[in-house]
This record gives structure tokens, sequence and C-alpha cells, in this order.
């Protein structure tokens, strides 16, 4: 039987998870990955809830990640400005490839 072991195992691909996957990615690159997601898309909260109007509380100058520093005029972001393939490239940072 072949058996695969992976270092890492992060549940959820929230904003949560995708921020910890590039950091575990960036300081521990010699580790294996993966995040396992419930559902059939990234962003957890902000992927689920879609209504209009929905938007962050905090400025995104303190809630954005730190490695893509926010560029946008308004300090709030829409839930659409949300969304992992703007917050975090799936391309640019490789996630969830490994
Ligand atoms: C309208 C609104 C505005 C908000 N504004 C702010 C704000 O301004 N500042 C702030 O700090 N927070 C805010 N929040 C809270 C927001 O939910 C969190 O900041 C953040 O998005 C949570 O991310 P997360 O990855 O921890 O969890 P989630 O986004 O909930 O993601 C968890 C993921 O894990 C998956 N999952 C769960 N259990 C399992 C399992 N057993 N197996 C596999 N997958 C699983 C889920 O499907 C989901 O995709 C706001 C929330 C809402 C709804």
């Amino acid at each position: 039987m072949n058996k695969e072991f992976i270092d890492t195992i992060i549940i959820g691909a929230g904003l949560s998870g995708i921020g910890a996957a590039y950091h575990l990615q960036k300081q521990c690159p010699t580790k294996s990955l993966a995040i396992l997601e419930g559902r059939d898309a990234l962003g957890g909260t902000w992927d689920l809830f879609r209504y209009p109007g929905i938007r962050s509380d905090s400025d995104m100058f303190t809630y954005g990640y730190d490695f893509k520093p926010w560029t946008d005029k308004d300090s709030l972001a829409t839930g659409e400005k949300l969304l992992p393939k703007k917050m975090a490239s799936r391309k640019k940072y490789a996630l969830i490839t490994k």
C-alpha cells in the first residue's frame, strides 16, 4: 500500500487558511502542505456571502494580507474584492498546488 505523508494540513481555504499556506510555504519551503476545503470554492466567508452591499468592517490596510498590500483607493473592501483571486492570486503565489 502506498502511503502519502503530508507535513502540514490546513483545514479550510478561507482568508486564514490561504494566509497560513502562504507563510508556511515561505518559511518552511521544504515541508509539504495541503489545504482541505469542504466547499467547491476558495474564500470561505467572502465566497459564501454574496448579498448586495457586503463589505469589510475593518480597514484593508490592517485586514489585508501583508504579502499583498492593499492599493485600492477605498479603505473598506467590497466582498468581491476580498475573494482570493483578488487578495492572493493563486497563480502568483502558487497556493494550493502542492
Ligand atoms: C459581512 C462580514 C464582514 C466582515 N468584516 C470583517 C472585518 O472587517 N474584519 C475582520 O476581522 N473580520 C471580518 N469578518 C469576519 C470574517 O469572517 C473573517 O475575518 C475571515 O474572513 C474568516 O476567515 P477564516 O478563513 O478564518 O474562516 P472562513 O472564511 O469561515 O473560512 C473557513 C473555511 O473552512 C472551511 N471548512 C470549515 N470546516 C471544514 C472542514 N471540517 N473541512 C473542510 N473545510 C472546512 C469552510 O468551508 C470555509 O471555506 C466579516 C464577516 C462578514 C460576514
